[in-house]
């Protein structure tokens, strides 16, 4: 028999490792970059041409190497950055693996200069296919300047499996931008074909995002700082209604360093649940600092994938994290009344209170408001301003509805209509109060800022949506019930959905009896339902079910959840009196998230008074 296992020549191995490493020029671009930055670079400049197939060069001020080590560097498994196994376990560098400079000169043309601040001289090496082709001394400039010619001009294959210019282009531009954004002091240069990309000076984050992003996206932030035991995490999130419809804009930066991470992204991603239309995706920049100790990098070697210590904290911790920021903001659409220039502004006229976001906020005793100014609160009689209903102080003197403590807040808004349509009255409105509804549909009011403008239906929808959540955690149903029960025949595959969900529809506030032969014996509903829709409520919330159930939603309390409060919500067409806005309003800004309803759809706009102002050429 003749052998049939060979041990792979140098030269093939190191082809084959290369693979892992260098998958495209934007690989090399990355690998150059971070050996620049851990060699202390305050400037790095990134030049390619034909998007990095003919060439790509990093040049950098960093520390340089000898010329020992300027020759060690090429061999795999030659690295600097760490000495032990310890060491291992706490990089602390970009790299560690020694293998980058390796695998970039198994497949390329490599020419490298460089100087250290104690010599007076610098090394040039010349390599090609992992071969050292001249080694001398040069006159250079202190760093490392690094050029790659003819990437995978040995691997014919690979080359042809290069995309297209503008792709591989897009990607040394992502890497670019990546480390740009991680670190702001250092100067960039990036360009491409003789064209200037970048030249970003040293600046601080918030600039260099600015420089990087521009004005309008920077100002549809919200910044975020959080420290905490495990891990600190700070940066940016974009509003809602600055969305995306890709996942290419979510940046995580762990301890410097560029990471693709499910679960930070997943994290990030929930808590922006229900404020984001299916489909599309927040723009934020995360920057999370976790003890070396905690982590692995060491998972693939692009070294972008990481493991955590303690996942499921790692997740908890950055959605709680997320949420609490945007809890804390304002992310109310403002409109400037010109067609497709919807902007946003950061005045905190309706920022909720942090406190608030702990709270259970459904009997708002210590619901939160939108706050107002001392100096307005003069004017509240005319209905300037907004209510608070946490601080502590004489109530009535901070409310922009001024009020005996609990007089609206304990009652629904349902119960408010109800016993209205009960007693055939309109309840007396209330004179002089900044707040109207027009069309039967919106719900317009003074605020400090300018006017806002609220839809009543979905309003109502994320109050009852909240309610309902509520109760499932708590258990806690208000049920009204049926003088004379409803006796109800189901569809069969109905009256088995109803089986099915009973323990949840009874947290609902739904009281019901299975009858057998497709027959419910309706005794009680919510108390959120209006009069005169008791017999068609269960059906109809059966029916929404099954709609958001074939689009896809999968929690079954969710889902209930949404269902019951679309079909039990006040409709557009409603009229609501005075006192019926001003419960609407308090019990929305007493939810976790008033903004948005539980479908992604807005609830609130802005109209800031400089908008009117501009308008009218009173500026
Ligand atoms: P690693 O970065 O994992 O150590 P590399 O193959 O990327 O491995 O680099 C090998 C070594 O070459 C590094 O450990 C470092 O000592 C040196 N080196 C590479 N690039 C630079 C640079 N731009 N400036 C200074 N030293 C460098
Ligand atoms: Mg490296």
């Amino acid at each position: 028999m003749t052998r049939k296992i060979n041990i792979l020549s140098p030269d093939l191995a190191n082809k084959i490792a290369a693979g892992e490493v260098v998958q495209r020029p934007a690989s090399v671009v990355k690998e150059l970059v971070e050996n620049s930055i851990d060699a202390g670079a305050t400037k790095i400049s990134v030049i390619v041409k034909d998007a990095g197939k003919a060439l790509i060069q990093v040049i950098d001020n960093g520390e340089g190497m000898s010329e020992e080590d300027a020759a060690m560097a090429f061999r795999r498994h030659a690295t600097s950055k760490i000495h032990s196994v310890a060491d291992l376990e706490q990089i602390c560098s970009l790299g560690f693996r020694g293998e980058a400079l390796a695998s970039i000169a198994a497949v390329s043309q490599v020419e490298m200069k460089t100087r250290q601040a104690s010599d007076d001289v610098g090394t040039l090496l010349r390599i090609e296919g992992d071969e050292i082709k001249e080694r001398s001394k040069t006159a250079c400039e202190q760093g490392t300047s690094i050029v790659v010619k003819n990437i995978f001009f040995n691997t014919p294959a690979r080359r042809n499996f290069l995309k297209t210019r503008q792709t591989e282009l897009k990607n040394i531009t992502d890497v670019v931008v990546r480390y740009a954004i991680a670190y702001p002091a250092i100067e960039w240069k990036y360009v491409s074909d003789d064209e200037v990309l970048l030249d970003l000076k040293k600046k601080q984050l918030e600039d260099r995002i600015l420089d990087l992003f521009g004005k309008k996206q920077f100002e549809s932030l919200i910044e975020m700082k959080e420290e905490l035991e495990i891990l600190s995490i700070s940066g940016f999130l974009g509003k809602p209604d600055f969305a995306r419809k890709g996942r290419a804009e979510q940046y995580v930066f762990l301890n410097g360093r560029f990471i693709f991470s499910k679960l930070v992204n997943h994290a990030a991603f929930q808590a922006y649940e229900h404020l984001l239309q299916t489909g599309s995706y927040p723009f934020f920049i995360l920057f999370l600092t976790i003890d070396p100790k905690k982590i692995d990098v060491n998972v693939h070697p692009s070294k972008q994938e990481v493991k955590f210590e303690n996942e499921s904290n790692v997740y908890q911790v950055v959605l709680s994290a997320v949420r609490r920021a945007l809890a804390t903001h304002d992310i109310i659409p403002s409109v400037t009344l010109q067609e497709g220039t919807a902007t946003q502004s950061f005045d905190d006229t309706l920022r909720l209170s942090p406190q608030a976001w702990n709270a259970n906020q459904f009997q708002s005793a210590t619901a939160p408001i939108f706050t107002i100014p001392k100096e307005d609160r003069n004017s509240v009689q005319r209905g300037a301003g907004g209510t608070i209903i946490g601080i502590e102080e004489d109530q009535s003197q901070n409310t922009l509805f001024p009020r005996k403590h609990g007089e609206y807040s304990a009652q629904s808004l349902t119960a408010s209509i109800n016993q209205r349509l009960l007693a055939h009255t309109e309840t007396e409105e209330q004179e002089g109060r900044a707040i109207w509804q027009i069309h039967n549909k919106y719900i317009i009011s003074q605020i400090k800022s300018g006017i806002m403008i609220v839809d009543q239906h979905v309003a109502h929808e994320r109050i009852l949506y909240e309610r309902v959540l509520n109760n499932f955690q708590n258990s806690l149903p208000a049920t009204q019930q049926l003088l004379f029960p409803e006796t109800i025949e189901l569809h069969p595959s109905d009256y088995s959905l109803v089986k099915e969900l009973q323990q949840y529809l009874e947290q609902v506030g739904f009281a019901l009896k299975l009858f057998g032969k497709n027959t419910v014996v309706l005794e009680g509903i919510p108390a959120d339902v209006r009069i005169g829709n008791e017999r068609k409520i269960l059906q109809d919330v059966l029916d929404e079910y099954k709609v958001n159930e074939h689009g896809g939603l999968l929690d079954i309390r969710d889902n209930l959840a949404k269902s019951f409060a679309c079909k039990a919500a006040i409709k557009a067409g409603d009229k609501l009196t005075t006192s019926e806005m001003i419960i609407l309003i308090d019990q929305l800004f007493a939810t976790k998230m008033p903004f948005v309803c539980p479908h992604g759809r807005p609830i609130i706009i802005k109209i800031p008074l400089e908008e009117l102002d501009k308008r009218f050429g009173r500026t």
